[in-house]
């Protein structure tokens, strides 16, 4: 099997240099692109990755990449791809997503069909089996993407499962919950540091509250769950058993935490609370309900985060209109506390009564929204350097 891969990190839009600064963390190189950072590593690369990065949505293997203008030549080149490699006799290997941009061939069923014809070719010669006899897929499985943008095919093999934003506390989420890796990149967007205040006062299922205690205690976001890759055959479970455990001793255990969420609806705290308990940082938050309106602090140089309500029909929603009002009220006092606003209206700052220092487009999900950004005092006041 390989020693070495070409592995890329994929992304929310906006999130791409979060990612980057994250793989750079870990010790690794890398080059952000659009919706992806690019990075090499072995097996051990993949381990970690998928275990400590907060930001991303999966690890995939760049398995090869070639033009694909036509039928043949997209068969020729899945064919030609060293897939003895990484795919063992037995193993399940469904051709999971194919994406055709701005190519000839953009008929993605029959993409996905051809490729599989492909690879099922490739291994019966490899493994020395009549062609015309289905290879039985009962094993492990290796998921296969093949996406072709502008005739050019790439080729991947996913190493994630499911997405890496299911971290595995979050038994439930209400309505609204924003992605736990956007609420990771959202944090580290911010200046917020473990030594000040944190405050989500529509806080939902927590994941704010929670996502700063991990990242503040170092808990991996990854130790709670599993990943496609634990079951392959050539991935050595004694590595992933000792990072796994290597993560459990980095914890931090030494660290007071300020982190406070509430919210207006009482079965949301308390699913706050759940949530906060099984990822292991029910000590480090305190969950109350409230309304955002009632929030009072003698407290200096915190930083809020929130995503209040928002949705398509605000415009006519007069309740929306008032909640925002009522928040810049609010939170006009707090001086010295940066705030942190994530709402897809595009009349946000007019509502809440004062102009971000900074916007942030990203995606939640598919809806666009802006992180309106307004630095505490202090932070102006001195010039320091934030974000
Ligand atoms: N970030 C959260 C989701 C927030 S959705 C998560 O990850 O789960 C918006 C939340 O704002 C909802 O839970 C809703 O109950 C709460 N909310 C609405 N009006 C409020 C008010 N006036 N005060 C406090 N919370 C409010």
């Amino acid at each position: 099997m390989k020693k070495q891969f070409e592995l890329i990190a994929t992304a929310a839009a906006g999130l791409e240099a979060v990612v980057g600064r994250e793989l750079k963390d870990l010790g690794y190189s890398c080059q952000v692109e659009n919706g992806r950072v690019r990075f090499t590593g072995g097996v051990k690369e993949i381990i970690e990755s998928n275990l400590w990065l907060r930001s991303a949505d999966r690890i995939k293997i760049v398995v090869g990449q070639f033009p694909a203008r036509t039928f043949e030549e997209l068969f020729q080149g899945v064919f030609g791809l060293d897939w003895e490699n990484y795919l063992p006799l037995g193993c399940k290997f469904p051709i999971s997503k194919a994406k055709c941009v701005k190519s000839k061939l953009h008929n993605e069923p029959s993409v996905q069909a051809i490729s599989k014809k492909a690879v099922v070719k490739k291994l019966q010669k490899h493994y020395s089996r009549p062609e015309g006899v289905p290879l039985q897929e009962v094993g492990a499985e290796f998921k296969i993407e093949v996406s072709i943008l502008k005739d050019h095919a790439t080729v991947l093999i996913d190493t994630t499962g499911s997405s890496l934003f299911k971290r595995g506390y979050r038994a439930e989420k209400g309505g609204a919950p924003i992605k736990e890796n956007m609420a990771a990149a959202i944090l580290q967007l911010s200046n917020w540091y473990p030594d000040k205040p944190l405050i989500d006062p529509t806080c939902g299922s927590g994941t704010f509250c929670i996502e700063a205690a991990m990242l503040a205690r170092n808990i991996a976001p990854g130790l709670k769950r599993s990943f496609a890759f634990e079951e392959w055959n050539w991935v050595d479970r004694d590595l992933v058993l000792r990072l796994r455990k290597e993560a459990q001793a980095a914890i931090r255990q030494d660290l007071v935490l300020d982190i406070a969420g509430s919210d207006i609806d009482g079965r949301m705290v308390e699913i706050a609370k759940k949530n906060a308990v099984a990822a292991g940082v029910a000590d480090d938050i305190v969950f109350k309900q409230m309304r955002l309106q009632d929030l009072r602090t003698d407290k200096i140089n915190g930083v809020i985060i929130s995503n209040p309500p928002y949705g398509e029909r605000l415009l006519e929603d007069k309740d929306l209109i008032d909640l925002y009002r009522e928040m810049g009220q609010t939170f006009a006092p707090l001086k010295t506390w940066s705030q942190f606003i994530l709402t897809s209206d595009e009349l946000f700052e007019q509502r809440f009564g004062r102009l971000a220092d900074k916007k942030r487009k990203l995606y939640n999900g598919t809806l666009k929204v802006d992180l309106y950004q307004f630095f505490g005092q202090r932070v102006k006041r001195n010039t320091e350097k934030v974000g």
